[in-house]
Protein backbone atom coordinates (compact mmCIF):
# COMPACT_ATOMS: atom_id res chain seq x y z
CA UNK A 1 0.00 0.00 0.00
CA UNK A 2 1.18 3.55 -0.91
CA UNK A 3 2.48 6.24 1.77
CA UNK A 4 0.07 8.92 0.26
CA UNK A 5 -2.42 9.18 -3.00
CA UNK A 6 -3.50 12.56 -4.47
CA UNK A 7 -5.98 12.62 -6.48
CA UNK A 8 -7.99 14.98 -9.33
CA UNK A 9 -4.99 16.63 -9.50
CA UNK A 10 -3.08 18.42 -12.54
CA UNK A 11 0.48 17.47 -11.96
CA UNK A 12 2.91 19.73 -13.47
CA UNK A 13 5.55 17.47 -15.38
CA UNK A 14 8.44 18.13 -17.57
CA UNK A 15 6.10 17.01 -20.38
CA UNK A 16 3.38 19.13 -19.78
CA UNK A 17 0.15 18.99 -17.15
CA UNK A 18 -1.18 15.49 -16.38
CA UNK A 19 -4.64 15.08 -15.43
CA UNK A 20 -5.07 12.47 -12.44
CA UNK A 21 -3.53 10.96 -9.69
CA UNK A 22 0.06 10.76 -7.89
CA UNK A 23 1.51 8.42 -5.31
CA UNK A 24 3.58 8.97 -3.05
CA UNK A 25 5.70 5.92 -0.68
CA UNK A 26 8.80 6.60 1.57
CA UNK A 27 8.88 9.76 0.31
CA UNK A 28 9.45 9.36 -3.20
CA UNK A 29 6.90 9.50 -6.24
CA UNK A 30 6.25 6.26 -7.60
CA UNK A 31 3.56 6.68 -9.56
CA UNK A 32 1.73 9.91 -12.28
CA UNK A 33 -1.23 10.44 -13.41
CA UNK A 34 -2.58 6.77 -12.69
CA UNK A 35 -6.84 7.36 -12.73
CA UNK A 36 -7.34 4.80 -10.10
CA UNK A 37 -6.37 0.53 -8.77
CA UNK A 38 -3.55 2.27 -6.38
CA UNK A 39 -4.52 1.66 -2.79
CA UNK A 40 -2.95 4.35 0.16
CA UNK A 41 -2.71 4.74 3.66
CA UNK A 42 -4.07 8.40 3.08
CA UNK A 43 -5.86 9.92 0.36
CA UNK A 44 -6.21 13.89 -0.55
CA UNK A 45 -8.61 14.86 -3.11
CA UNK A 46 -7.33 18.49 -4.06
CA UNK A 47 -10.32 19.36 -6.19
CA UNK A 48 -8.35 19.88 -9.47
CA UNK A 49 -5.54 22.29 -7.99
CA UNK A 50 -2.09 22.18 -9.60
CA UNK A 51 0.77 20.02 -8.20
CA UNK A 52 4.07 21.48 -8.89
CA UNK A 53 8.14 20.68 -7.84
CA UNK A 54 8.81 22.61 -4.75
CA UNK A 55 11.14 25.23 -4.94
CA UNK A 56 14.44 25.05 -4.66
CA UNK A 57 16.13 28.41 -3.05
CA UNK A 58 19.50 28.96 -4.06
CA UNK A 59 19.78 32.33 -1.72
CA UNK A 60 18.55 32.26 1.43
CA UNK A 61 19.82 34.02 4.61
CA UNK A 62 18.74 32.34 7.68
CA UNK A 63 21.10 33.74 10.14
CA UNK A 64 22.05 30.98 12.21
CA UNK A 65 24.44 31.45 14.34
CA UNK A 66 25.09 34.99 15.04
CA UNK A 67 21.89 37.05 14.28
CA UNK A 68 19.05 35.15 15.35
CA UNK A 69 17.13 38.28 16.37
CA UNK A 70 16.42 38.48 12.77
CA UNK A 71 15.75 34.41 11.56
CA UNK A 72 16.69 31.22 12.60
CA UNK A 73 16.66 28.04 11.08
CA UNK A 74 13.27 26.82 12.64
CA UNK A 75 11.49 30.46 11.15
CA UNK A 76 13.24 30.37 8.33
CA UNK A 77 12.35 27.04 7.05
CA UNK A 78 9.01 27.99 8.13
CA UNK A 79 8.48 30.34 6.41
CA UNK A 80 10.39 28.07 3.46
CA UNK A 81 7.45 26.06 3.74
CA UNK A 82 4.80 28.79 3.71
CA UNK A 83 6.24 29.84 0.13
CA UNK A 84 6.40 26.61 -1.63
CA UNK A 85 9.69 26.20 -0.81
CA UNK A 86 11.32 22.48 -0.36
CA UNK A 87 14.97 22.78 -0.35
CA UNK A 88 17.07 25.97 0.81
CA UNK A 89 20.84 26.85 0.29
CA UNK A 90 21.77 28.64 3.43
CA UNK A 91 24.42 32.20 3.32
CA UNK A 92 27.85 31.66 5.34
CA UNK A 93 27.56 35.51 6.25
CA UNK A 94 26.86 34.27 9.85
CA UNK A 95 28.69 35.42 13.19
CA UNK A 96 31.30 33.63 13.02
CA UNK A 97 31.42 33.50 9.53
CA UNK A 98 31.08 30.13 8.31
CA UNK A 99 34.45 29.53 5.94
CA UNK A 100 35.75 26.09 7.56
CA UNK A 101 34.71 22.88 7.39
CA UNK A 102 34.96 23.04 11.74
CA UNK A 103 32.32 26.18 11.19
CA UNK A 104 30.35 24.10 8.88
CA UNK A 105 30.14 21.36 11.79
CA UNK A 106 29.36 23.61 14.23
CA UNK A 107 26.87 25.43 12.36
CA UNK A 108 25.34 22.07 11.67
CA UNK A 109 24.87 21.12 15.42
CA UNK A 110 23.29 24.45 16.00
CA UNK A 111 20.69 24.08 13.84
CA UNK A 112 20.11 20.44 14.05
CA UNK A 113 16.74 19.45 14.79
CA UNK A 114 15.01 22.71 13.59
CA UNK A 115 14.28 22.69 9.70
CA UNK A 116 11.08 21.52 8.23
CA UNK A 117 12.76 21.64 4.79
CA UNK A 118 16.12 19.98 3.53
CA UNK A 119 18.82 22.27 3.13
CA UNK A 120 22.89 22.29 2.42
CA UNK A 121 25.07 25.34 3.55
CA UNK A 122 27.86 27.68 2.17
CA UNK A 123 31.49 27.91 2.59
CA UNK A 124 32.82 31.35 2.35
CA UNK A 125 35.97 31.03 0.69
CA UNK A 126 38.92 33.47 2.13
CA UNK A 127 42.32 33.86 0.83
CA UNK A 128 43.66 32.20 4.11
CA UNK A 129 41.39 28.95 4.09
CA UNK A 130 41.74 28.08 0.61
CA UNK A 131 42.50 24.08 1.99
CA UNK A 132 39.16 24.35 3.88
CA UNK A 133 37.49 23.81 0.59
CA UNK A 134 38.71 20.17 -0.06
CA UNK A 135 37.51 19.50 3.44
CA UNK A 136 34.20 20.79 3.36
CA UNK A 137 33.64 19.46 -0.51
CA UNK A 138 34.56 16.19 1.61
CA UNK A 139 32.03 16.39 3.83
CA UNK A 140 29.29 16.76 1.77
CA UNK A 141 29.19 21.28 0.74
CA UNK A 142 29.30 21.94 -2.45
CA UNK A 143 28.81 25.87 -3.20
CA UNK A 144 31.56 27.95 -2.13
CA UNK A 145 30.99 31.99 -2.42
CA UNK A 146 34.09 33.80 -3.19
CA UNK A 147 32.78 37.33 -2.56
CA UNK A 148 34.93 40.17 -2.04
CA UNK A 149 33.11 41.56 0.95
CA UNK A 150 31.79 38.73 3.50
CA UNK A 151 31.87 39.44 7.13
CA UNK A 152 34.02 41.43 9.27
CA UNK A 153 36.93 41.09 7.55
CA UNK A 154 38.25 41.12 3.98
CA UNK A 155 38.13 37.51 2.37
CA UNK A 156 40.70 38.50 -0.16
CA UNK A 157 39.33 37.49 -3.12
CA UNK A 158 39.13 41.16 -4.36
CA UNK A 159 42.79 40.22 -5.52
CA UNK A 160 41.79 38.56 -9.15
CA UNK A 161 45.62 36.29 -8.66
CA UNK A 162 43.58 35.08 -5.63
CA UNK A 163 40.13 34.50 -6.83
CA UNK A 164 41.85 32.66 -10.02
CA UNK A 165 43.14 30.13 -7.64
CA UNK A 166 40.28 29.80 -4.99
CA UNK A 167 38.01 28.76 -8.74
CA UNK A 168 40.98 26.16 -9.58
CA UNK A 169 40.33 25.09 -5.85
CA UNK A 170 37.17 24.65 -6.43
CA UNK A 171 36.86 22.64 -9.63
CA UNK A 172 39.56 20.84 -8.58
CA UNK A 173 36.39 18.88 -6.00
CA UNK A 174 33.85 19.26 -8.60
CA UNK A 175 32.78 22.24 -6.65
CA UNK A 176 30.15 25.08 -7.35
CA UNK A 177 31.39 28.72 -7.36
CA UNK A 178 29.02 31.45 -6.13
CA UNK A 179 30.21 34.74 -7.93
CA UNK A 180 28.78 38.21 -7.08
CA UNK A 181 28.18 41.19 -10.33
CA UNK A 182 30.59 43.47 -8.27
CA UNK A 183 33.35 45.42 -8.35
CA UNK A 184 33.57 46.23 -5.08
CA UNK A 185 36.54 48.86 -4.80
CA UNK A 186 33.67 51.31 -7.32
CA UNK A 187 30.90 50.32 -5.27
CA UNK A 188 33.02 51.27 -2.28
CA UNK A 189 34.27 54.56 -3.18
CA UNK A 190 30.50 55.36 -4.73
CA UNK A 191 29.03 54.76 -1.19
CA UNK A 192 32.02 57.05 0.62
CA UNK A 193 31.01 59.49 -1.70
CA UNK A 194 27.76 60.33 -1.04
CA UNK A 195 28.01 59.25 2.57
CA UNK A 196 30.60 62.21 2.81
CA UNK A 197 28.68 64.77 1.08
CA UNK A 198 25.51 63.82 3.45
CA UNK A 199 23.50 61.97 1.05
CA UNK A 200 21.45 59.41 3.13
CA UNK A 201 17.88 58.51 1.54
CA UNK A 202 16.52 55.76 0.10
CA UNK A 203 17.52 57.03 -3.56
CA UNK A 204 21.04 57.84 -2.43
CA UNK A 205 21.72 54.21 -1.28
CA UNK A 206 19.70 53.48 -4.66
CA UNK A 207 23.04 55.33 -6.18
CA UNK A 208 25.88 53.94 -3.96
CA UNK A 209 26.50 50.43 -6.18
CA UNK A 210 26.69 51.45 -9.92
CA UNK A 211 25.58 49.85 -12.85
CA UNK A 212 29.01 49.86 -14.85
CA UNK A 213 30.67 48.33 -10.85
CA UNK A 214 28.18 45.20 -11.61
CA UNK A 215 28.81 44.54 -14.91
CA UNK A 216 32.13 45.09 -14.71
CA UNK A 217 32.18 42.44 -11.68
CA UNK A 218 30.09 39.61 -13.73
CA UNK A 219 32.07 40.21 -16.80
CA UNK A 220 35.56 39.46 -14.81
CA UNK A 221 34.01 36.57 -12.95
CA UNK A 222 32.79 34.74 -16.08
CA UNK A 223 35.85 35.06 -18.26
CA UNK A 224 37.81 33.82 -15.44
CA UNK A 225 35.23 31.07 -14.85
CA UNK A 226 35.05 30.22 -18.31
CA UNK A 227 39.16 29.95 -18.13
CA UNK A 228 39.15 27.74 -15.53
CA UNK A 229 35.99 25.43 -16.67
CA UNK A 230 34.77 25.52 -13.62
CA UNK A 231 30.75 25.47 -12.29
CA UNK A 232 29.99 28.88 -11.20
CA UNK A 233 26.69 30.58 -10.15
CA UNK A 234 26.37 34.63 -10.82
CA UNK A 235 24.31 36.05 -8.01
CA UNK A 236 22.09 39.19 -8.32
CA UNK A 237 22.07 39.82 -11.99
CA UNK A 238 20.01 42.93 -11.86
CA UNK A 239 20.77 45.80 -15.01
CA UNK A 240 19.83 46.14 -18.08
CA UNK A 241 23.39 46.20 -18.45
CA UNK A 242 24.71 43.32 -17.03
CA UNK A 243 21.58 41.57 -18.49
CA UNK A 244 22.86 42.30 -22.13
CA UNK A 245 26.90 41.74 -21.33
CA UNK A 246 25.82 37.96 -20.24
CA UNK A 247 24.02 37.96 -23.58
CA UNK A 248 26.58 38.44 -25.61
CA UNK A 249 28.95 36.49 -23.68
CA UNK A 250 26.78 33.22 -24.57
CA UNK A 251 30.02 31.58 -25.49
CA UNK A 252 31.38 31.74 -22.43
CA UNK A 253 28.24 30.57 -20.05
CA UNK A 254 28.63 26.90 -20.84
CA UNK A 255 29.24 26.45 -17.39
CA UNK A 256 28.14 28.78 -15.83
CA UNK A 257 24.80 29.97 -14.56
CA UNK A 258 22.82 33.46 -13.30
CA UNK A 259 20.39 34.19 -10.95
CA UNK A 260 17.49 36.57 -10.66
CA UNK A 261 16.03 37.97 -7.11
CA UNK A 262 12.32 38.13 -7.28
CA UNK A 263 12.51 42.06 -5.75
CA UNK A 264 14.68 42.98 -8.72
CA UNK A 265 11.37 42.22 -11.14
CA UNK A 266 8.63 43.17 -8.58
CA UNK A 267 10.05 46.41 -7.19
CA UNK A 268 12.13 49.43 -8.49
CA UNK A 269 12.67 53.05 -7.92
CA UNK A 270 9.36 54.21 -8.91
CA UNK A 271 6.94 51.93 -6.77
CA UNK A 272 9.21 51.81 -3.41
CA UNK A 273 9.77 55.57 -2.87
CA UNK A 274 7.95 56.10 0.54
CA UNK A 275 9.66 52.60 1.79
CA UNK A 276 12.28 54.19 3.14
CA UNK A 277 15.01 51.12 4.57
CA UNK A 278 12.41 48.93 4.14
CA UNK A 279 13.19 48.85 0.07
CA UNK A 280 16.74 48.69 1.07
CA UNK A 281 19.03 45.80 0.05
CA UNK A 282 22.43 44.56 -0.83
CA UNK A 283 22.20 44.81 -4.35
CA UNK A 284 20.11 48.06 -4.72
CA UNK A 285 16.71 48.19 -6.48
CA UNK A 286 17.11 49.40 -10.00
CA UNK A 287 14.61 51.65 -12.39
CA UNK A 288 11.29 50.05 -13.96
CA UNK A 289 13.77 49.73 -16.98
CA UNK A 290 16.33 47.20 -15.35
CA UNK A 291 13.01 44.99 -14.33
CA UNK A 292 11.72 45.08 -17.99
CA UNK A 293 14.99 43.69 -19.47
CA UNK A 294 15.22 41.61 -16.19
CA UNK A 295 11.32 39.47 -17.84
CA UNK A 296 12.94 39.68 -20.82
CA UNK A 297 15.84 37.82 -20.22
CA UNK A 298 13.98 35.60 -17.83
CA UNK A 299 11.49 34.46 -20.78
CA UNK A 300 14.33 34.25 -23.59
CA UNK A 301 16.95 32.08 -21.26
CA UNK A 302 19.86 34.56 -20.62
CA UNK A 303 18.94 34.18 -17.24
CA UNK A 304 17.83 30.90 -15.49
CA UNK A 305 17.34 30.64 -12.16
CA UNK A 306 15.14 32.85 -9.67
CA UNK A 307 16.07 32.72 -6.01
CA UNK A 308 14.43 34.36 -2.93
CA UNK A 309 17.51 36.21 -1.53
CA UNK A 310 15.75 35.92 1.64
CA UNK A 311 17.37 38.24 4.25
CA UNK A 312 15.12 40.15 6.99
CA UNK A 313 16.33 42.09 9.29
CA UNK A 314 14.03 43.37 12.47
CA UNK A 315 11.81 46.34 11.97
CA UNK A 316 13.86 48.00 14.86
CA UNK A 317 16.99 47.61 13.12
CA UNK A 318 15.62 48.49 10.13
CA UNK A 319 13.87 51.87 11.38
CA UNK A 320 17.40 53.34 12.43
CA UNK A 321 17.59 53.77 8.33
CA UNK A 322 14.70 56.28 8.53
CA UNK A 323 16.64 58.96 9.05
CA UNK A 324 20.11 58.18 7.52
CA UNK A 325 19.72 55.01 5.44
CA UNK A 326 23.33 54.07 5.72
CA UNK A 327 22.69 53.01 9.57
CA UNK A 328 19.99 50.26 8.75
CA UNK A 329 21.31 46.84 7.52
CA UNK A 330 20.57 45.99 3.49
CA UNK A 331 18.37 42.81 3.22
CA UNK A 332 14.25 42.11 2.37
CA UNK A 333 12.11 39.43 3.73
CA UNK A 334 11.62 37.71 0.57
CA UNK A 335 10.85 33.44 0.46
CA UNK A 336 7.15 33.77 1.34
CA UNK A 337 6.21 36.84 -0.96
CA UNK A 338 8.28 34.88 -3.96
CA UNK A 339 5.75 32.38 -5.49
CA UNK A 340 2.61 34.54 -5.12
CA UNK A 341 4.02 37.27 -6.87
CA UNK A 342 5.25 35.09 -9.70
CA UNK A 343 2.30 33.22 -10.18
CA UNK A 344 0.45 36.49 -10.33
CA UNK A 345 3.03 36.81 -13.20
CA UNK A 346 2.07 33.94 -14.47
CA UNK A 347 -2.02 34.94 -14.34
CA UNK A 348 -1.00 38.49 -16.07
CA UNK A 349 0.44 36.47 -18.84
CA UNK A 350 4.04 38.22 -18.43
CA UNK A 351 6.00 34.63 -17.55
CA UNK A 352 5.09 30.96 -18.61
CA UNK A 353 3.74 28.36 -15.62
CA UNK A 354 6.06 25.66 -17.02
CA UNK A 355 8.97 28.31 -17.32
CA UNK A 356 8.25 29.51 -13.71
CA UNK A 357 9.14 26.16 -12.28
CA UNK A 358 11.77 25.30 -14.88
CA UNK A 359 13.65 28.37 -13.09
CA UNK A 360 12.81 28.38 -9.33
CA UNK A 361 12.52 24.62 -9.00
CA UNK A 362 14.00 22.30 -11.56
CA UNK A 363 17.49 24.60 -12.82
CA UNK A 364 18.32 25.27 -9.67
CA UNK A 365 18.10 21.38 -7.83
CA UNK A 366 20.67 21.15 -11.44
CA UNK A 367 23.05 23.80 -10.31
CA UNK A 368 23.22 21.80 -7.11
CA UNK A 369 23.65 18.55 -8.65
CA UNK A 370 20.25 17.05 -7.25
CA UNK A 371 18.31 16.99 -10.37
CA UNK A 372 16.66 14.76 -10.96
CA UNK A 373 16.18 13.60 -7.28
CA UNK A 374 14.67 16.93 -6.72
CA UNK A 375 13.72 19.85 -8.71
CA UNK A 376 11.09 17.83 -10.75
CA UNK A 377 8.23 15.98 -10.85
CA UNK A 378 9.42 12.26 -12.18
CA UNK A 379 8.96 8.31 -10.67
CA UNK A 380 11.57 7.83 -7.87
CA UNK A 381 12.09 11.29 -7.25
CA UNK A 382 11.79 12.93 -3.99
CA UNK A 383 7.92 13.76 -3.40
CA UNK A 384 9.04 17.48 -2.71
CA UNK A 385 5.84 19.18 -3.92
CA UNK A 386 3.90 22.52 -4.02
CA UNK A 387 -0.29 22.45 -4.54
CA UNK A 388 -0.94 25.79 -6.05
CA UNK A 389 -4.06 27.23 -6.01
CA UNK A 390 -3.87 29.66 -9.36
CA UNK A 391 -7.14 31.32 -8.91
CA UNK A 392 -6.89 32.32 -5.26
CA UNK A 393 -6.87 35.92 -4.55
CA UNK A 394 -5.24 37.14 -1.36
CA UNK A 395 -3.30 40.18 -0.35
CA UNK A 396 -0.25 39.86 1.10
CA UNK A 397 0.60 41.11 4.59
CA UNK A 398 3.51 41.13 6.75
CA UNK A 399 1.65 39.85 9.84
CA UNK A 400 1.17 36.73 8.35
CA UNK A 401 4.54 35.51 8.00
CA UNK A 402 5.69 32.45 9.10
CA UNK A 403 9.28 34.39 9.13
CA UNK A 404 10.52 35.78 12.36
CA UNK A 405 9.99 39.45 11.23
CA UNK A 406 6.37 40.22 10.52
CA UNK A 407 6.81 42.88 7.51
CA UNK A 408 6.89 43.07 3.73
CA UNK A 409 7.73 45.31 1.14
CA UNK A 410 4.95 44.14 -0.58
CA UNK A 411 2.46 45.25 2.60
CA UNK A 412 -1.23 45.33 0.98
CA UNK A 413 -0.32 43.91 -2.39
CA UNK A 414 -3.07 42.15 -4.19
CA UNK A 415 -1.64 38.66 -6.17
CA UNK A 416 -3.48 36.17 -7.81
CA UNK A 417 -2.03 32.48 -7.41
CA UNK A 418 -0.62 30.73 -4.04
CA UNK A 419 0.91 27.82 -2.47
CA UNK A 420 -1.84 26.41 -0.57
CA UNK A 421 0.38 23.04 0.75
CA UNK A 422 3.72 21.82 0.59
CA UNK A 423 4.84 18.65 1.02
CA UNK A 424 8.81 17.86 1.89
CA UNK A 425 9.36 13.98 0.70
CA UNK A 426 5.80 13.49 1.01
CA UNK A 427 5.43 14.72 4.67
CA UNK A 428 2.96 17.50 5.02
CA UNK A 429 4.58 20.52 6.57
CA UNK A 430 2.26 23.44 5.13
CA UNK A 431 -1.43 23.37 4.42
CA UNK A 432 -3.66 26.37 4.43
CA UNK A 433 -2.34 29.22 5.99
CA UNK A 434 -0.67 26.66 8.93
CA UNK A 435 2.59 24.83 9.93
CA UNK A 436 1.88 20.79 10.35
CA UNK A 437 5.35 19.60 9.96
CA UNK A 438 7.74 18.92 12.78
CA UNK A 439 10.91 20.64 12.87
CA UNK A 440 14.10 18.07 12.53
CA UNK A 441 11.85 17.02 9.71
CA UNK A 442 13.99 18.56 7.03
CA UNK A 443 17.48 17.29 6.17
CA UNK A 444 20.97 18.13 5.69
CA UNK A 445 21.66 17.35 1.92
CA UNK A 446 25.27 16.02 1.70
CA UNK A 447 26.10 17.14 -1.99
ZN1 LIG B 1 22.04 37.45 -0.12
Amino acid sequence: MDDLLFTDARILTEKGVIEGCLSVKDGKIIAIGAESGRDAKRIVDIGGKLIAPGLVDLHVHFREPGFTQKEDFLTGTRAAAAGGVTTVVDEPNNSPVTNSLEAITRKRRIIEGKAYVDYTLQMAVYADGLDEIRKAREAGIIAFPVFDELGDRPTGMENTVVLYEALRRIKEVDGLALLNCRESDLVIKKMNRLRESGRNTLSDYMDHFPHEAESLGAEKRILLAHNVGVRAHLREVSTLETVQMIRSMKGYMDTITAEIRPDHLFLNHENTKDLGPFAQQWTPLRTKNDSDALWEALNDGTVNVIASDHATHTREEKERGLDNIWNSPPGLPAIESMLPLLLTAVNQGRLGLERLFECASTNPAKVLGLYPRKGTIKVESDADLVVVDLEKESMIRGKDSKAKTHWTPYEDWKVKGAPVATYVRGMETYVDGEIVGEPGQGWFLSL
